[in-house]
């Protein structure tokens, strides 16, 4: 991204305010922080444009694979989430070979999922691998998938036996995979043909560079890059220098999303945690078990979680266990481990309860009511929002980290007010407690 000089110097200079900022250097300081649009200027000149916008392309161009539930990968702009954000969070794909049963294989990869944080994880794509080499038996593997998976797919095979399937397939924009340096023309004549996005591989990253070279000369621009990393030192090491090339040198060979193929077993899933925590967009894996899926799925969301906006949840009122017009009502902030922690204690009292979440804008309690975003009167306005107060004449419950505001909170509500527990924890016994 340039900067606000860069973007200045091909700026009218006028200062004449039609973009309403007060100079061209305002504007300029707007576009390096994307804040405004170069075409919020009317004075631009057309070439000015088309320099700003090719400077302006992401160092790391984005990538789509599929279409409606499609994968991005890519358009990074930074190499550390603290200076902006990481964008497209890494997706992980699983094999179905050719020779198994492609049906049944799929339904065994759509039982991997689960909810975390309120968020359902699940496999994003798969890789239909060619191991029959048998070019029909291939095509009527992708076939049957495509019946069963809508999400992305990717075709792992060779040129000579691809072609068939692609004629099936290509209308959902799978990666191939992929290219090298034996079968870059043909394979870049492949995806330019049937608009598919294409990976090329080499463990030499100059090699590497060459491969993306030439597939961008045989017109595909859709390219993602795959180091052929076998261990941690080298998925490390190889993901770095590209980026960092990408990134900091504007080497545009290299300005592509990055992708791992891992095998299976315990080795596998570490070196798709270095890919997902050293850039990389994209880790097919032959398996995933549930208790190996984890971790690497919370890997992925603190990865990808914008570390400068705190987690939410939307302010209201979330019944539980079937709440009546006597039930408690507990309120809490938006803060999402809050809010998961709290509404899975009084879950496991099995007691029926009103939770209403107040919007602190993602403040855990404490810091929220520091901050003067966890009053009383905000309380009351939310408890009178959600018309809770009339639904039920149970007792309004405060967080005990916030007692103080116990006494304000009953003039405001009219209504009993008791102190909770400082402790999510202790909330099953307080309830047993409060009957
Ligand atoms: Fe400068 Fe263009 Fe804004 Fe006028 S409209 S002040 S020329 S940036």
């Amino acid at each position: 991204m340039p900067t606000a000089i860069e973007f200045f110097k091909l700026l009218p200079k006028t200062n004449c305010k039609d973009c309403g900022q007060p100079t061209c250097l305002a504007f300029a300081m707007l576009l390096a922080n994307q804040k405004a649009k170069i075409d919020d200027c009317p004075h631009v000149s057309q070439s000015s444009k088309d320099a700003l916008e090719a400077s302006a392309a992401p160092p790391v161009r984005t990538v789509t694979i599929g279409t409606g539930k499609e994968i991005r990968m890519g358009g990074e702009t930074v190499l550390y989430r603290h200076e902006r954000r990481f964008i497209n969070p890494i997706a992980y794909a699983l094999t179905v070979s050719d020779t198994c049963n492609v049906t049944e294989r799929i339904g065994e990869i759509k039982k991997l999922s689960f909810e975390r944080v309120g968020t359902v994880y699940d496999i994003d794509a798969v890789s239909v691998r060619c191991d029959s080499r048998d070019p029909k038996r291939f095509a009527d593997a992708v076939d049957s998938a495509m019946k069963i998976w809508d999400r992305p797919l990717i075709l792992e095979c060779v040129p000579e036996i691809i072609e068939e399937a692609l004629i099936i397939a290509s209308s959902r924009r799978p990666l191939i995979y992929c290219a090298d340096k034996d079968n870059i023309d043909i394979m870049a004549a492949l995806a330019k043909k049937y608009s598919c996005p294409l990976a090329v591989r080499d463990a030499d990253i100059e090699v590497l560079a060459d491969l993306a070279e030439r597939a961008k000369e045989l017109g595909v621009n859709d390219i993602v890059l795959d180091t052929a990393a076998s261990n941690l030192k080298e998925c490390i090491e190889r993901h770095t220098v590209v980026r960092r090339c990408a990134v900091k040198k504007k080497f545009r060979p290299f300005g592509h999303p990055i992708m791992d193929r891992v095998g299976s077993g315990e080795y596998a899933i570490a070196m798709a945690a270095m890919s997902t925590m050293k850039y990389g967009s994209l880790v097919i894996l032959d398996d995933l078990k549930n208790y190996e899926a984890l971790p690497l799925f919370t890997l992925r969301q603190n990865i990808y979680t914008d570390p400068q906006v705190p987690i939410q949840v939307k302010q209201g009122l979330y019944p539980i266990g079937g709440p009546s017009e006597h039930s408690p009502i507990f309120f809490t902030t938006n803060f999402s481990l809050t809010y998961f922690t709290v509404r899975a204690d009084i879950e496991r009292s099995k007691m029926p309860v009103w939770l209403q979440i107040v919007d602190t804008e993602g403040l855990s309690v404490l810091t929220a009511y520091s901050a003067g975003k966890f009053t009383a009167e905000h309380v009351a306005d939310a408890l009178n929002e959600s018309n809770v107060l009339s639904m039920s004449d149970g007792p309004v419950v405060i967080p005990g980290l916030v007692a103080r505001m116990s006494a304000k909170l009953r003039d405001l509500l009219n209504r009993n007010v008791v102190v909770g527990t400082t402790e999510s924890r202790d909330i099953p016994k307080f309830l047993r407690d409060l009957k």
